[in-house]
């Protein structure tokens, strides 16, 4: 096992960490950012983004590998490797982990480590992400201009973002597995007013089928009757929960009912010195622009930290507390 001293550590090379180690190298920290797999995080899954201010419509792994490559010329230290745990010591150091055998040392870790949405586990799932199935209807809604869409879950994120949906897609479809929403009932209210949407209460998707050109239809189980119909529609959008990667930190921090961390205005968590950025936050929006915003602050912040540490180390060292 070997170890190596830092100021920071930022785990996630997702827009937020990207734009983290980038801050970083600017201010001449000495930093890693460590990433299990290719850097870009949620943008590998997308396929189109045109809501990055100056890139009207770019890819979304062009964007990651421009971020990759920004970060890198100011000095970011990407490493391919999976951090498994996040502690931090009765001396404010934290150790960093990893599966390589590392553990990385140093008194600041800015968690960029995002989140995963729920999958259904269906056939062609996988095979239509980005081609007609989404995640995220702030992202790609507007890709599905006059379409007919599907929206799979019953809680307040499908309630709510089905009537956002519904500024787009000419017909929305909700298609729940029960015959109750889970959703607070003013979001319930919205949906049964709008014209556009209908519900499809008791429908279990079974598999999402289409051409090489993308989605073009959804298959459905009654979950009482156990009859099965096809669906058309060209989009399906999927909220049934999102969890965020916290579970690396091993002490308490606190974080809202979702699980998602609580900061300050300084991205600061309840653990002094780990910092949380992107999706991993708790916040109103989940956007790129929201996760570099975040991201910004917290290395701003971080460095503050480090002096301020620095400065209270040396005035008990002076005093000798
Ligand atoms: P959620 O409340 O956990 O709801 C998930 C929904 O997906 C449920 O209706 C559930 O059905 C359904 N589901 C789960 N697994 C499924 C599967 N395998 N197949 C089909 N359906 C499945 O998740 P969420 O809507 O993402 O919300 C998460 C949290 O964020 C909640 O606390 C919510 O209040 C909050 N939130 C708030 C707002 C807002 O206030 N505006 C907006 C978005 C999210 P069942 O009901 O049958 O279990």
């Amino acid at each position: 096992m070997t170890r190596s001293e830092l100021d920071v550590i930022i785990v996630g090379a997702g827009p937020a960490g990207l734009c983290a180690a980038m801050y970083a190298g600017r201010g001449l920290l000495r930093s890693v950012l460590i990433e299990r797999g290719i850097p870009g995080g949620e943008l590998l899954n997308t396929e189109w983004i045109d809501d990055y201010p100056g890139f009207e419509h770019v890819l979304g792994r062009t964007l990651a590998e421009l971020m990759a490559a920004h970060a890198v010329k100011f000095g970011a230290d990407i490493r391919q490797d999976t951090v498994e745990s996040i502690i931090k010591r009765d001396d404010g150091i934290f150790e960093v982990a990893t599966a390589l055998g590392q553990v990385y040392e140093a008194p600041a870790v800015i968690l960029t480590a995002g989140g995963t949405p729920t999958k259904l586990e269906v056939p062609g799932e996988l095979e239509y992400a980005g081609r007609g199935v989404s995640y995220c209807a702030v992202c790609d809604g507007a890709f599905f201009k006059g379409e007919t869409l599907a929206v799979i879950g019953g809680g307040d994120a499908a309630v709510e973002e089905a009537d956002y949906l519904t500024r787009y897609g000419q017909k929305v479809y909700v298609i729940h597995r029960r015959d109750q929403f889970r959703a607070s009932k003013i979001l319930q209210e919205r949906v049964f007013a709008n014209p556009k949407i209908e519900v499809l209460w008791n429908k279990r998707v079974r598999e999402f089928t289409g051409t090489p050109a993308g989605l073009q239809s959804v298959e459905l189980e009654d979950t009482v009757t156990g009859d099965r119909f096809s669906l058309a529609a060209t989009g399906a959008f999927v909220f049934i929960g999102f969890r965020p990667n916290t579970g690396l930190v091993k002490q308490h921090v606190d974080h809202d009912p979702s699980g998602y961390l609580i900061t300050d205005d300084r991205m600061m968590t309840s653990l002094p010195g780990l910092f949380a950025a992107g999706d991993v936050r708790s916040q109103l929006t989940r956007q790129i622009t929201t996760a570099v915003g975040d991201a910004t602050t917290a290395a701003i912040a971080v460095d503050k930290y480090l002096t301020d540490r620095k400065s209270r180390l040396a005035s008990k060292a002076r005093v000798g507390v």
